[in-house]
């Protein structure tokens, strides 16, 4: 079926509810982006598309979460291309909303804050990035839920309870800790939706698929896949049930004279809390996630591998 771009919170609702009442759907899923999709984004489409009866995909630049303007205007914009790989993984409507639609009063009074945990990793040099993130992610959250436009026409009546649609959104494990914070907002606020992870979806050469990725020379796309080389260290021999040895995968990125690291460890998946140092050193058990983070040129890059043994 055509992907139908919708542009107003109002245009949303209506059309999900058409499309669910049409589909007799009984659940929907919702793929927040920022646009400039690849194949990262597509797992993310087609795993929803999968799991749900409708399938919305938002593409919106949220100023909030941006510390720098620079960066905000040269965050790339590709809506056409977009529109075609969305479709392709049957996603049934793109909403992709203005800057006006989303924070019709200028920037909001009240927002979500992250915390402590948004203090740390990526919120250390990004102050108020998770913030403005967290803040974006609940508004499209409650304009992507189904069931708020239904009652008034009366014209759909939900699965097997009778109740609302079930209702899914698909954030990627490549922003690990977005991720934590999305489930931890979801729970400490009761949101009711379900927070799917879907797995990194890499290069073939390893390197995890991201938007920034085109702002980087061959030399540094190539220089930069040291940074999953090195965390796919840390996974082999968490597998293995081996001691981590964090610092023989610290000197592979640190022989990479084109990486500038910014942090590398290994936490807790959940609080992103460092595990204990005994943890590296003697054989590996329980879980984990290595997490790393580098200026290649003048992107900043961030990776991460789950560790479970
Ligand atoms: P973005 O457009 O960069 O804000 O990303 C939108 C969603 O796509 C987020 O949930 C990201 O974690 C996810 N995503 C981005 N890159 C990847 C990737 N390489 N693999 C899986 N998910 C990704």
């Amino acid at each position: 079926m055509p992907i139908k771009l919708v542009t107003t919170a109002t245009e949303l609702r209506a059309e999900s509810a058409r499309l669910l009442t049409q589909k007799q759907g009984v659940s929907q899923g919702l793929v927040p982006t920022m646009g400039a999709l690849h194949e990262g984004h597509a797992q993310l489409a087609r795993t929803a598309a999968e799991q749900n009866d409708v399938v919305v995909a938002s593409i919106f630049v949220n100023p909030l979460q941006f510390g720098d303007a620079v960066d905000l205007d040269r965050y790339p914009r590709t809506l056409d291309a977009d529109l075609a790989l969305l479709e392709e993984q049957g996603v049934d409507l793109a909403f992709a909303p203005s800057v006006e639609e989303v924070y019709p009063g200028g920037e909001p009074m009240v927002r979500v804050t992250a915390g402590r945990l948004g203090e740390k990793w990526e919120g250390a040099s990004r102050p108020g990035h998770f913030d403005g993130a967290l803040t974006v992610v609940a508004k499209l959250l409650h304009f992507g839920m189904p069931g708020a436009g239904l009652q008034a026409g009366g014209a759909f009546v939900s699965g097997s309870a009778g109740g609302l649609p079930a209702y899914r959104a698909y954030f990627g494990q490549k922003d690990a800790q977005q991720l934590a914070l999305v489930r931890r907002m979801v729970a400490d606020l009761n949101f009711p939706v379900e927070i799917v992870a879907v797995p990194t979806v890499r290069s073939s050469e390893g390197l995890a698929l991201s938007s920034r990725n085109r702002f980087l020379t061959q030399e540094q796309s190539e220089a930069a896949l040291v940074l999953s080389r090195a965390l796919s260290l840390l996974e082999e021999r968490a597998n293995a049930h081996e001691p981590l040895d964090l610092e023989s995968a610290e000197e592979l990125v640190a022989s990479q004279p084109l990486v500038e690291v910014d942090y590398f460890d290994v936490v807790d998946p959940r609080t992103l809390e460092p595990l204990a140092e005994n943890c590296k050193e003697t054989p590996f058990r329980g879980e984990g996630l290595a997490i790393i983070a580098a200026k290649v040129g003048p992107v900043r890059l961030i990776d991460n591998v789950p560790l479970n043994s």
